[in-house]
């Protein structure tokens, strides 16, 4: 019987990535409607900062995400024809290059050699691009669905916020979008855990704490200015 998997690095990429996309869109879009709105705004002022939170956001994640993950990309491809180059090249210092480094991993030198020739035999741009320069498949970037991920899940964090603010009466905005906010997070923050395998609770205190710093911040910001403009 084939032993069960229970790291689930294929899953964590693209989950971790949308619950912490989801994650920031409630929590900056939650604190800027709060923050204007204790600065006293009228209805539609609450709205339109938060759309443009939103917009502004979304597109920040995306530009954000696509230039990270190119340059990780052009990397990883440099180094990989790089490598390629090297093996083409001069294959018996790879060869050493390899044994070398299961031998600081603990293998002794005979096996490590025999190891090393073994996997370079198999696949040996493979061998060395998992274990000289750790790319492996998993972490291999594409960039415009990164950009376009970011965007999406930060939109639908900040949607949340920006509901509530539109349906809760003005004098009910602040408890109202607080509120949701928490539920929301508490929500994201199991989903997170449960991805990664994490525990819940912990994981659920901690994006809690930071919801609230960052919408009691803005608030008090919004305080400040509302009674000074
Ligand atoms: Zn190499």
């Amino acid at each position: 019987m084939a032993h069960r998997e229970t790291h689930r690095f294929d899953r964590i990429g693209w989950l971790r990535a949308a619950v912490l996309g989801a994650n920031d869109g409630l929590v900056s879009t939650a604190s800027l409607v709060v923050g204007v709105a204790a600065a006293s705004a009228s209805h539609s002022g609450i709205l339109v900062a938060g759309i443009a939170g939103l917009v502004a956001g979304a597109m920040s994640m995306a530009a954000g995400e696509y230039v990270s993950v190119s340059s990780q990309s052009d990397t990883e491809k440099a180094d990989l024809a790089r490598e390629r180059d090297e093996l083409a090249n001069m294959p018996e210092a790879e060869v050493a290059e390899l044994r070398n480094i299961y031998i600081k991993r603990g293998v002794s030198p005979d096996v490590a050699e025999t190891v090393a020739r073994q996997m370079m035999e198999h696949d040996a741009l493979g061998a060395h691009a998992r274990d000289e320069l750790g790319i492996s498949e998993i972490t291999a970037a594409k960039p415009i669905q990164a950009a376009i991920t970011s965007a999406a899940t930060f939109s639908a964090g900040a949607a949340i916020p920006l509901a509530v603010a539109a349906l809760a009466p003005l004098s009910f905005t602040v408890p109202a979008v607080f509120g949701s906010a928490l539920a929301g997070l508490a929500i994201l923050g199991v989903m997170g855990a449960k991805t990664g395998g994490a525990p819940v609770t912990r994981s659920v205190v901690r994006v809690i704490f930071w919801g609230i710093l960052a919408m009691a911040i803005t608030a008090g910001v919004g305080k400040l200015f509302g009674v000074a403009v």
